[in-house]
């Protein structure tokens, strides 16, 4: 087929019109959605406030979220979800699962599947907030401890409910199914996997996107951050019991010392990031609990070592382990350890959590529309961390792109203060994290249902 220039002039000028009306019906539709998001946040905001106080006051450990988790259900119900309760399959507690998701279909169109751990940890909150929490209880061990919100999941848990909320009011303006999902024990890495353990996907229709949030003492709030590619690191845990021979402390010669054994194996094990890992490779070992002995003048049995590795790199990681191995069992040759008390070394498989690959397109399409939801201004690039996440699962090895970003929860005060003196502001896992709650849930809640939106609207 040929066409004369004439006629060509005449095609291109009526291409480049439909494409411009339909340009600007897409964006006069995305800033109506915008300006719809808004006012229902702001709306919601004072009850979302004393809801996230509340919860942030009533914290529960991993695998123990039963409050939390009906909270959310009880909410997901009011906005007109179909609600799932108590999903999760776990291998290391018996406690009955706390996972809920809830599921609003809107006609045809893509799913959307947005997550939010509820999840506190053992610490004891030291913030002086009037609504801090004092609550104890007894974590999977046996043993009573202090609880709190260090890591902010209650920011999350809340963002969620707002989530509920304005899409459940907005739906008119979006096609797709919406899933909503409170997931428990991402702290100890193994909430995802004991959902998709517990056939998380043949009950709620499978995601084409799932998106998470996660609250940021480095970025102020008011703002989110965006990451694209690699993300968060992975995380795996081991456990190294180092044996001895018990005896009298005034007897050293009749014994095998697993205190002194323990404490040469962790400064041993301190030479594998930075003697065996090319410097181009990113790893970090930590020795994060040591327990052992119950009196002073007696030599223990044994003594209990709790690690976490991070890497980015499968043979890294493979590396990592390795070593941990070998430095350990060497370490008590060297000590003189019969081969029947040499240490027991165990990788926990059901806490390992893959890097977080957050995917390229997703970041593409999902960046200009939080700058034009939130200015430009307030929308940042940020680095990799080594911190660890266990949402990657949900995006089944890469099958299903996943998408997290950076939540801003800190005052400009606390950061000016902390660039002031060179002391980091209370972040993540700290007894004093202290997100600011206004503008961190206005901004969470804006910029996951501005996501949504986007997904869900074309
Ligand atoms: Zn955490
Ligand atoms: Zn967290």
């Amino acid at each position: 087929m040929s066409i004369a220039p004439r006629q060509l002039i005449f095609y291109i000028t009526l291409l480049l019109g439909a494409f411009l009306a339909q340009t600007s019906l897409a964006s006069a539709s995305s800033s109506t959605n915008d300006i719809a998001v808004r006012q229902l946040v702001e709306k919601n905001l004072p009850s979302l406030i004393t809801y996230y106080t509340t919860l942030h006051a009533a914290p529960e450990l991993s695998h123990q979220e039963a409050h939390t988790a009906e909270g959310i259900a009880q909410e997901l119900r009011f906005a007109g979800f179909e609600v799932i309760e108590h999903i999760g399959k776990y291998e290391s507690s018996k406690l009955k699962p706390s996972g809920v998701a809830g599921v609003l279909k809107n006609g045809p169109g893509p799913t959307v599947l947005i997550r939010a751990d509820m999840d506190a940890l053992p610490i004891e909150e030291k913030t002086g907030l009037p609504y801090a929490s004092t609550r104890r209880m007894t974590a999977d061990s046996g043993v009573e401890v202090p609880v709190m919100h260090a890591c902010g999941h209650d920011i999350h848990v809340t963002s969620l409910v707002g989530v509920a909320r304005v899409m459940s009011k907005l739906k008119n303006n979006w096609h797709g199914t919406l899933v909503l999902i409170g997931q428990p024990a991402e702290e100890t890495m193994d909430g995802a996997l004991s959902l998709l353990h517990d056939n998380l996907y043949g009950r709620i229709p499978k995601p084409d996107f799932a998106l998470a949030l996660h609250d940021s003492a480095d970025v102020p709030a008011g703002s989110i951050s965006l990451t694209p590619g690699y993300t968060l690191a992975m995380s795996t845990q081991m456990d190294v019991t180092v044996r001895g021979v018990s005896g009298h402390s005034s007897r050293p010669e009749a014994a095998k010392d697993p205190i002194v054994l323990a404490a040469n194996i962790i400064m041993q094990l301190q030479t594998i990031v930075s003697r065996e890992i090319s410097p181009f490779d990113q790893a970090v070992l930590t020795v994060g609990t040591i327990h052992g002995g119950i009196k002073r003048n007696i030599i223990p049995d044994e003594v209990k070592l709790e690690i976490n590795l991070r890497a980015y790199k499968e043979d890294v990681r493979q590396h990592l382990i390795e070593a941990v191995v070998r430095i350990s069992r060497a370490a008590a040759l060297g000590a003189g350890m019969p081969e029947d008390r040499l240490p027991v070394v165990r990788v926990i498989e059901n806490e390992f959590a893959p890097a977080l690959f957050n995917d390229e397109a997703l970041y593409i399409r999902l960046k200009p529309a939080f700058e034009r939801a939130l200015g430009k201004a307030h929308v940042a690039k940020q680095d990799p961390a080594m911190a660890g996440e266990d949402f990657g699962h949900l995006g089944l090895e890469r099958s299903i792109p996943v998408f997290m970003f950076w939540l801003g929860a800190a005052t400009p005060e606390a950061l000016g203060k902390a660039k002031a003196s060179g002391i980091a502001n209370p972040g993540l896992h700290s007894s004093g994290f202290a997100p600011d709650p206004e503008p961190t849930l206005r901004t969470g809640v804006i910029a996951m249902s501005t996501a949504a939106l986007e997904l869900l609207a074309h």
